[in-house]
């Protein structure tokens, strides 16, 4: 299940590496939490996503539930720049809001199985 998941991770990762710029970046992209750098920086939320999903951290190890928690700050990620961009993400068809709703649907699957 989780090796699903990441092929779906492929799309916000994807994104987040186009939008964020690391040439001003000190750390040259890993994030640190406790710096004050990253904590002013514009691109932290993708900055620590990236870093805490990206393939060197191997999602294939992480639980079920980390790997869940990944997935639902992706998808809030890409429906907030939809959203920001003004799209109806129930009704357009830009690979951003398809990706969005494909990813809803998925998880709320995925939620539905874990409970029975
Ligand atoms: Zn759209």
């Amino acid at each position: 299940m989780n090796e699903t998941i990441i092929e779906i991770l492929s799309y916000p990762r994807a994104l987040m590496h186009q939008y964020i710029e690391l040439e001003d970046c000190a750390h040259a992209g890993h994030y640190a939490a406790k710096e004050k750098e990253c904590q002013r920086c514009d691109y932290e939320f993708e900055c620590q996503w990236l870093f805490g999903n990206d393939e060197c951290v191997a999602l294939e190890q992480k639980s079920s539930e980390a790997v869940a928690c990944s997935f639902e700050s992706a998808i809030a990620y890409v429906e907030g720049m939809s959203i920001l961009n003004g799209h109806d993400t129930h009704r357009c068809t830009c690979d951003n809001c398809t990706w969005t709703r494909d990813a809803l649907l998925f998880i709320g699957e995925l939620k539905c199985r874990q409970m029975r």
